[in-house]
């Protein structure tokens, strides 16, 4: 029996595809999924509207509203060891990852719920006796559109903010992982949210995440995803007039100055490329490092890698597990060999582990290729596997420029111990974020996003509630006289 969705307040059966959400580690079957509908995403985003309208929503006062959020960040962290075990074997990711996702999405709820009693009004300078005020409204039914890679904490991300500004959510998931958010959905459910207010739609993206899109009475959707989906979500939005905000793809440089700690630039830049298999937006892909220390770093970084721990996800000490799928892990072996064919020298890795260890999975190992310039397509594309391709650079501007010839902007890291250069190239750097001698690190607090074809928008910080609430200035006569038309 496929498993039920959760749609509308109600668990029964979707009435789209099947799908299978497989371990990565062996390609076993988990479970099937009774996918969503293009009715069943009507029927969501029908039950959301009148949800919200409902004043036992709409009315809630902020610090009443926020303890829904604290039920559901309870519900999480009640639930943390189960959500993670379920996610490592939707997604193959270690289980110590699952458990950080896990705990960051329960912050994510905690904070938003804290953040929301503290959003404040403004009252503009009067117009004589004209009081003037601009106020923040729910935006709408929010669609929540979400990737296979760390799908907890992304669909906290957008869903915590959603309902903290009053709206309901109707979310899908990646076909690839499909029972975390379900997961989600329960914990949501037994934290008393009024039914129809959140929805999860298991599916495929033609057919459910475009309805999703498309659905007239859908006032905004928030994506996380590829840069090519960004693009067409966008061009749909567009016709409807509707705001998007789009978390995409990246192929981010990390920059070691010979100036750095290079024990701790080393650890950044394996931490960088090889957690999550590379299957992260932000990975540290492009590695320069600066011609004195190059050779040496290069040696030391082949090494290293060579002796990361690729293994099962649910065992301890693994560093680097499978990929989420097959035909993921064989995409990532096309640009290996794209990348050799370019004239690129693969120093370790470039192929799945063999052994009876690794039988079934989708496993890749960790990869370091040298001998290309920025310009080569593996240096331009996003591969989005543990496969990082170094460069020498010989000075700041040469570097500034390389580092930014790329479509995509979304983060880069910097190691150095001159705190002037750091400065400089920091803020020449076209990224939405730079780490500093660290790398891979996140604050609910900081607001993220990317530039350039890494997306619009941000979300996170506390001025992450308003990217799903409406404007609305009021004028409010407390004069005695009226307007000069009357001639009273
Ligand atoms: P994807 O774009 O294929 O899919 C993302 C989501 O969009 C899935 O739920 C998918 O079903 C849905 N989708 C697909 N086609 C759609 C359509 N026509 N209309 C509506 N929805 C549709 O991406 P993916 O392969 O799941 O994830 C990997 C990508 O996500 C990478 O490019 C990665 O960089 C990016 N990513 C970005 C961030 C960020 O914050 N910037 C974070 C994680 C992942």
């Amino acid at each position: 029996m496929p498993k039920p969705i959760f749609v509308a307040g109600r668990w029964r059966e979707g009435r789209g595809e099947t799908i299978a959400s497989h371990f990565p580690a062996d390609g076993s079957l988990n479970a099937e999924v009774a996918g969503a509908s293009a009715e069943d995403v009507a029927e969501a985003v029908e039950a959301g509207r009148r949800a919200m309208a409902d004043p036992a929503w709409r009315d809630l006062r902020p610090h009443e509203r926020a303890r829904h959020l604290h039920a559901i960040s309870d519900g999480l962290s009640r639930r943390a060891d189960e959500i993670a075990r379920v996610q490592t074997r939707d997604t193959g990711k270690t289980l110590a990852e699952t458990r950080a996702l896990v705990a960051s999405a329960a912050g994510t709820f905690r904070f938003f719920a804290a953040a929301l009693e503290t959003l404040e009004e403004e009252l503009t300078p009067p117009r004589g006796d004209v009081l003037t005020m601009s106020i923040h409204e729910p935006i709408g039914v929010v669609g929540a559109i979400t990737p296979w890679n760390s799908p907890i904490a992304s669909d906290a991300q957008k869903v915590a903010p959603a309902l903290a500004a009053g709206n309901a959510v109707v979310l899908k998931p990646a076909a690839w992982s499909p029972l975390v958010c379900l997961k989600l959905a329960e914990v949501v459910e037994e934290a008393g949210l009024p039914p129809g207010l959140f929805s999860a739609l298991p599916g495929s993206g033609a057919v459910v995440g475009d309805a999703l899109v498309r659905h007239p009475d859908v006032a905004k959707v928030s994506f996380t995803g590829g840069t090519s989906t960004g693009r067409s979500i966008a061009r749909i939005a567009a016709d409807k007039l509707m705001p998007v905000s789009l978390e995409l793809g990246g192929k981010s440089p990390n920059i070691v100055f010979s100036d750095a700690d290079l024990d701790e630039a080393l650890a950044g830049a394996l931490y960088g490329i090889f957690s999550s298999s590379g299957q992260s937006c932000i990975a540290g892909s492009r590695l320069f490092v600066q011609r004195p220390v190059y050779d040496a770093f290069l040696g030391r970084l082949v090494e290293a890698t060579r002796r990361l721990r690729v293994g099962h996800p649910e065992h301890d000490g693994t560093q680097v597990a499978p990929l989420i799928h097959p035909r993921h892990r064989d995409a990532v072996d096309r640009y290996v060999r794209l990348a050799v064919e370019e004239g690129g020298e693969v120093l370790c890795g470039g192929r799945p582990p063999e052994g009876p260890a690794y039988e079934g999975g989708s496993y890749y190992l960790p990869t370091v290729i040298a001998g290309l310039g920025n310009g080569a397509r593996v240096c331009q594309e996003e591969i989005f596997g543990p496969v990082v391709v170094v460069l020498p650079f010989d000075d700041e501007d040469g570097l500034v420029a390389e580092a930014n010839d790329s479509v995509y902007g979304l983060a880069a890291g910097i190691w150095s111990s001159d705190y002037r250069r750091i400065w400089r190239v920091a803020r020449r750097l076209r990224t939405g974020t730079v780490w500093i001698n660290t790398y891979k690190q996140f604050s609910i607090s900081t607001p993220f996003g990317g530039v350039k074809e890494s997306g619009l928008g941000r979300e996170k910080g506390r001025h992450g509630i308003r990217a799903y609430m409406n404007q609305k200035s009021l004028y409010w006569n407390l004069g005695d006289r009226p307007l000069p038309w009357a001639g009273l």
